[in-house]
């Protein structure tokens, strides 16, 4: 966590400090729509963990082969595999200790913090626990996902204002401009009008690479220009062939050409 917020015994607002839309039930720190959040992160980290057993017995493999530190060196993932397993763990494990719970190995942990959410969610260290989970997962997910996944271009950071890209249906990213944790749904909320301004300065080839880059959709010059054809883009003449693109739209209509590939 990067930063720590420091929660008053007596809280003085009632608005869950991690959504910041939704009103706190009574006893609770964070909304219940944010508890649900919490218990999917905790059967996420339960998955993480599983996969990662792989991994770490992989570097033991590969360890007990024995190439030396020279055929281990360039594995950094896997190096660090096991300090990320004791990390997860000394999370589990203080969520427990606060929560009164008995700690130790995450098999027997989280299944036990996942029977209390109730109690977790009424903790006056919730948001930090939740925040926790969401980064420790996000790490974790760096290691294990095996499939890479297409990250789509979802809006701006509200507090460095970098481009924040994620996996559809995600809910949370970490920027990776400035660490701070970014709930998924209010980004997407404010990209319409955050982005709406936004233009990028292209030839319309560079438009297609730029437009494909940021969306994980092949787009073409050609695709590019029967858009400006066709008036479905509006994008201002400059000079040497360069034109003003308006940033949202290029996306609208790159994601619009892959929804009717899929039909
Ligand atoms: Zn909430
Ligand atoms: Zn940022």
């Amino acid at each position: 966590m990067t930063a720590h917020h420091p929660t008053p015994i007596n809280t003085t607002h009632h608005t869950c400090p991690i959504c910041t839309a939704n009103a706190l039930a009574d006893g609770m720190t964070i909304c219940r729509q944010c508890m649900h959040a919490y218990a999917r992160q905790l059967t996420l980290l339960r998955q993480h963990l599983t996969v990662l057993q792989l991994v770490i017995r992989r570097e033991v493999h590969l360890r007990e082969r024995g190439g030396g530190r020279g055929s281990f060196a360039p594995l950094g993932i896997d190096v660090s595999a096991a300090d990320l397993e004791t990390e997860a763990e000394r999370l589990i494990d203080g969520i427990c200790t606060v929560a009164g719970l008995p700690g130790g190995r995450w098999q027997r942990a989280l299944p036990r913090l996942g029977a209390n959410l109730h109690t977790l969610a009424g903790l006056p260290d919730a948001a930090d626990h939740l925040e926790g989970l969401i980064r420790i997962n996000g790490r974790l997910e760096r290691v294990t996902d095996r499939r890479p996944r297409l990250r789509r271009l979802v809006g701006v950071c509200d507090v460095c204002g970098a481009m924040v890209h994620a996996v559809q249906g995600e809910e949370w990213a970490v920027c990776g401009r400035c660490d701070s944790l970014l709930h998924l749904p209010s980004v997407r909320r404010a990209a319409r009008t955050r982005l709406d301004a936004l233009h990028t300065t292209q030839t319309p080839s560079g438009a297609a690479v730029w437009v494909s880059r940021e969306t994980g959709i092949d787009v073409t010059r050609d695709d590019v220009n029967n858009w400006i054809r066709s008036g479905r883009i509006t994008a201002p003449r400059l000079e040497n062939g360069y034109r003003e693109f308006p940033i949202l739209r290029l996306i609208e209509l790159a994601e619009s050409k892959m929804d009717s590939k899929r039909e």
